[in-house]
């Protein structure tokens, strides 16, 4: 586990200068939580185990309440949930949280090249000097209008991307399947 701690705080530094990088552009409002109302949260073995870590820590009114959560996940749509960690609006586990809640409110690219915004700026969650509501999409003209120093650089970010960094070799990171939360909730909590 050592090594995959290390592994975050490389990953963290790093996602802390992209977030930095595209604030002109893009960032969470405080207090925000939606990203953790609508998801299935996918996570490796690897990151369960040390989500698992951060939840053996918790108080145990606090760990009531998480499996409470997690029998509602499990009766509900398993597609998309409120994460059962999320607790008075704030994440139990922010410390072991896995890589998908690390990256999430990063611009990003779909599959064909075309720039992506998390889904919480069409609801108008976070904010966003770059988003066309109406188009729905990223636009060059409020970019310009905005007179900002560069156009937002798009970061192709998945769970895939990071597993496969130099950075996971170099550290010998085994990080087992990848899994729906609520799925390695079911079979191992
Ligand atoms: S683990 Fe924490 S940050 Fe990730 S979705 Fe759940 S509550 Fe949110």
């Amino acid at each position: 586990m050592d090594n995959y701690i290390k592994f975050l705080q490389i990953v963290d530094d790093d996602l802390r200068k992209i977030f930095d990088y595209q604030k002109e552009y893009l960032f969470c409002k405080e207090g925000c939580s939606h990203c953790c109302k609508r998801g299935d949260f996918p996570l490796s073995e690897l990151e369960f185990t040390y989500l698992m870590q951060g939840y053996d820590n918790l108080h145990p009114e606090i760990q009531c309440k998480i499996k409470e959560n997690v029998e509602n996940v499990k009766n509900g749509d398993r597609d998309s949930y409120i994460c059962p960690f999320l607790i008075n609006e704030k994440c139990s586990v922010y410390k072991y949280r896995p890589i998908v809640c690390r990256a999430f409110g990063v611009l990003t690219e779909d599959s064909k090249g075309n720039p992506s915004f998390p889904f919480c700026t069409t609801l108008g969650l976070n904010f966003s000097q770059i988003y066309d509501k109406e188009k729905k999409g990223l636009s060059s003209e409020l970019a310009s209008k905005g007179n900002f120093k560069i156009y937002p650089k798009i970061f192709r970010l998945s769970n895939n991307v990071f597993m496969n960094l130099p950075l996971a070799k170099e550290l010998n990171l085994n990080f087992g399947e990848g899994k729906k939360m609520i799925d390695y909730l079911e079979t191992k909590f």
